[in-house]
């Protein structure tokens, strides 16, 4: 899609469970080509909004859009195949299995089906297509010299990088990222932020989930706040930074 084509539209979205409204009648959009951050304090109804963007959850009420189809009702293979991918806060991966294989694995999956079963029903050609595309993907993020390495001996922020690699597979051009900086040293945060600012200088549109403000701040185009499950300022980093309103939410907590 060309840049700054609304790619990713959320209007009026609730989602209720039970007696608690995680998320009240939210809009936001994601262009093409631009690093969006959704922040807020923990509870704030970030991990639900983005559930429910990528389509493993579903609104009470409300639409999202995605390059103009409803999420809503389509599988993760489809959503993937119109070029959504996404991380999930906590890390997936297969500690035994070397970084090769766990992003190659992944570029298989994308269905609901068991990892390995759908490895096992590969052919040859494909498996041999398959690799290919994944060694592609670990040298793009930078970890050429762990492709053969188990994964589980990788440090946390690179095994978040490998994460990225395995979503990239599917040739996305929206990637979401639920907390991609949570338990990161300074320096492994840098080596994440430069990546994401690599793929945005390829065209790739970026969702941040993050609840690390001084991590998206040097990194985004705008910032999306939520507290209490509603949007409580919007706009660029340096607008929102100072905003009483979130200053009040991360601070008066
Ligand atoms: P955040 O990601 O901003 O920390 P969440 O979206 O995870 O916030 O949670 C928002 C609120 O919704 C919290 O009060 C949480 O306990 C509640 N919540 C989230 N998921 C569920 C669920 N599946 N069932 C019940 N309550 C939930
Ligand atoms: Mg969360």
């Amino acid at each position: 899609p060309p840049h700054g084509e609304v790619i990713l539209e959320a209007k009026a979205v609730t989602r209720k469970f039970g007696g608690l409204v995680a998320n009240n009648n939210m809009n936001l959009h994601v262009q093409a080509g631009e690093i969006l951050a959704l922040i807020g304090p923990n509870g704030a109804g970030k991990s639900t909004m983005f559930n429910q963007l990528s389509g493993v959850d579903t609104p009470t009420s409300g639409e999202i859009l995605f390059r103009g189809q409803p999420v809503a009702g389509h599988s993760s293979r489809e959503i993937a195949a119109l070029g959504m991918s996404r991380t999930f806060q906590h890390v997936r991966l297969l500690p035994n299995m070397s970084v090769l294989e766990n992003v190659a694995i992944g570029a298989h999956r994308r269905g609901s089906k068991g990892v390995l079963a759908a490895a096992w029903r590969l052919d040859r050609a494909e498996e041999a297509r398959v690799l290919r595309e994944a060694a592609l993907q670990v040298e793009r993020v930078g970890l050429g010299e762990f492709m053969h390495v188990e994964a589980g001996s990788l440090a946390l922020g690179q095994q978040r990088i490998l994460e990225i690699a395995r979503a990239l597979c599917s040739d996305p051009c929206l990637l979401l990222l639920d907390e991609p900086a949570a338990g990161l040293r300074l320096k492994e945060k840098q080596a994440l932020s430069d990546l994401l600012k690599r793929l945005k200088s390829e065209g790739m549109a970026v969702l941040i989930v993050e609840h690390d403000m001084d991590f998206v701040m040097s990194l985004v185009d705008r910032v999306v706040v939520m507290e209490f499950g509603e949007e409580i300022a919007t706009g660029l980093p340096e607008e929102v930074q100072c905003d009483p309103a979130v200053l009040e939410a991360y601070l008066g907590g």
